[in-house]
């Protein structure tokens, strides 16, 4: 069984598929940590946002993995190679590219092709902006998890305040909405609700909450 959950940047739908998915008992899969990974590697390499050709030869050829931080059962570590990169790609300079490296045809279609052999067998909670509308559009679950742009923009203040990462909320608010915009206005695979997924609006919602919401519409669509 595919649960994809898709939403915009800060909605909460990273803690709630990791949540969810230790819950069930499924794989979790973060498909943002890809691209995130993919926009560091092209950093460090010196290739341009805009370098279509050479960050699909990237995006094929990186040797992009996940792994385990201890006592962790889901995967929450990402490599290149060996170099540990999870903290860089949760980086600024990594938020203000990313969306402009993962909006290339090509690069999605690598990227795709990766997440679509990784989850073909298992049950799995795949997170992202196209999971339902594109990578598993016959996904059995599909959920859109949004919040207020100020709400999500509050809740990644406080994520970033934990991490020692940069916290003001006005920037945060700008660059979500940045995101926002680049990533719901792109040709390819812009961020929406699939026809069939199931809007959740976690303005007002605790994340427990959100969690056991998920939880159950996971357990009654499987019977
Ligand atoms: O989910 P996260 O905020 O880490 O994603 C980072 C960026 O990666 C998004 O803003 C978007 O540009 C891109 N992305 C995407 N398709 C996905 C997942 C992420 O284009 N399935």
């Amino acid at each position: 069984m595919i649960i994809a959950i898709d939403g915009p940047a800060g909605s909460g739908k990273s803690t709630v598929a990791r949540r969810a998915a230790l819950q069930l008992g499924f794989h979790y899969l973060d498909t943002g940590a890809m691209y995130r990974a993919l926009t560091v590697a092209a950093l460090a390499r010196g290739i341009a946002p805009g370098d279509a050709a050479a960050l699909e030869d990237l995006a094929r050829t990186m040797p992009l993995r996940f792994g385990y931080a201890d006592g962790d059962p889901l995967p929450s570590k990402v490599f290149i190679g060996d170099v540990d990169v999870t903290e860089t790609i949760r980086k600024p300079e990594v938020d203000r590219q990313v969306s402009e490296v993962s909006a290339h045809p090509a690069v999605r279609e690598a990227m795709v092709d990766q997440q679509r052999s990784v989850a073909q067998s298992d049950s799995y909670v795949i997170e992202g902006r196209d999971i339902g509308t594109v990578v598993f559009p016959a996904a059995e679950l599909k959920l859109f998890i949004t919040a207020s742009p100020e709400e999500r923009a509050r809740r990644r203040a406080a994520q970033n305040a934990e991490r020692g990462l940069a916290a003001d909320y006005d920037t945060i608010l700008v660059a979500i909405r940045a995101r926002d915009d680049f990533d719901s206005s792109r040709e390819v695979a812009p961020l929406r609700p699939d026809d069939d997924a199931l809007c959740i609006d976690t303005t007002q919602l605790s994340i427990d909450e959100t969690v056991a919401l998920v939880v159950d519409l996971a357990k009654e669509t499987r019977g």
